[in-house]
């Protein structure tokens, strides 16, 4: 059967997905998917995977850069409605991987639920949390994670307890090409504590981190204890620019691309960056960012 039939009302070919992505760089998806339900989207997974097609699953874009050739392959969205639920039922908080971040953390604190409010100003969604363990330094989604609903290679829906996923620093270990589903188990808390701590966070990530220009959020992971951002700020390189890519002068860990940069630009100062800290302090800055 050809790779479209059938489906051609959910996949265009050769979109462009700048715009789908914080950084609004980058080239075409040969295929691009919006699924509007599961059957869907099983269907494409293990087509993609009979033809040696490979399948890229992009959720808000938050933490992707998308190179100026683009991907030769399937770009899944997982955005549409019927991915994008958020349920509580007494302290458990469920939501699809489309869900928005913010909606699951929102909907705990206003069930009194606490501990997703450390995730409070994460962009993205609930799939790209999961699959990059999102956090900071109040805490991350692998602390409360209690079950991820994923669609294996076959198209099988299979559900993953929390001691059957490991989290780690910005990485989870699933392997599966798309998580569906993610229930997260929280403590009831006074709402107005839990409305302090979210507010708190907020402040403190707006004070540090430029959040009003265009970024992919950190770039390099924090590595051996140290943290990037002072690594890349003591090597001099606050304000650096490439092209159109310059290193933030608020957060030196963050690469804001202006208009007209391209993903060339950030790429070679992303090597630039691993030079200088390498020569300055013998460090390898490892990617937290997922290059495409
Ligand atoms: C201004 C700014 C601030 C940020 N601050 C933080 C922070 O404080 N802490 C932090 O951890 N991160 C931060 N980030 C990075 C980013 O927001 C997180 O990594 C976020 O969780 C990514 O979610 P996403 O939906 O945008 O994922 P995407 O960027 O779309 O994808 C990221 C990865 O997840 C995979 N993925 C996405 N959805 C699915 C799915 N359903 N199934 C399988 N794989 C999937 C993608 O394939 C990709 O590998 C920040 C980013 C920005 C722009």
């Amino acid at each position: 059967m050809p790779f479209l039939q059938g489906l051609e009302h959910v996949v265009k070919q050769d979109e462009p997905l700048a715009p789908y992505t914080y950084m609004k760089i980058g080239g075409p998806a040969r295929y691009f998917a919006r699924p509007e339900n599961l059957e869907q989207l099983r269907e494409l997974v293990v087509r993609a995977q009979n033809e040696d097609i490979p399948v890229y699953v992009l959720g808000g874009g938050s933490n992707i850069l998308v190179r100026d050739e683009g991907v030769d392959g399937l770009v899944i969205y997982t955005r549409a409605p019927a991915f994008r639920y958020v349920r509580v039922e007494k302290e458990l908080v469920t939501a699809g991987a489309g869900a928005s971040l913010w909606s699951a953390v929102r909907a705990a604190a206003l069930h009194a639920l606490s501990g997703m409010e450390v995730l409070a100003g994460i962009p993205g969604t609930v799939g790209g949390a999961v699959r990059m363990n999102a956090g900071g330094r109040f805490g991350d989604v692998g602390q409360f994670a209690h079950q991820v609903s994923v669609l294996d290679w076959s198209g099988e829906v299979r559900t993953l307890a929390r001691d059957q996923i490991s989290f780690d620093y910005r990485e989870s270990s699933i392997e599966e090409p798309v998580i569906l589903e993610a229930s997260f188990r929280l403590e009831e808390d006074d709402p107005v504590a839990i409305a302090r701590r979210m507010k708190k966070i907020w402040i403190t990530k707006k004070a540090t981190q430029p959040l009003s220009v265009q970024s992919a959020g950190c770039i390099f992971k924090n590595t051996r204890g140290l943290s990037a951002g002072v690594l890349i700020e003591q090597a001099g390189l606050k304000g650096y620019r490439v092209g159109l890519a310059e290193v933030s002068d608020r957060h030196a860990n963050f690469i804001i691309t202006r208009p007209g940069c391209t993903a060339r630009d950030v790429l070679a100062l992303i090597d630039l960056i691993r030079d200088r800290v390498r020569a300055k302090f013998g460090v390898e800055l490892e990617l937290e960012i997922k290059i495409w």
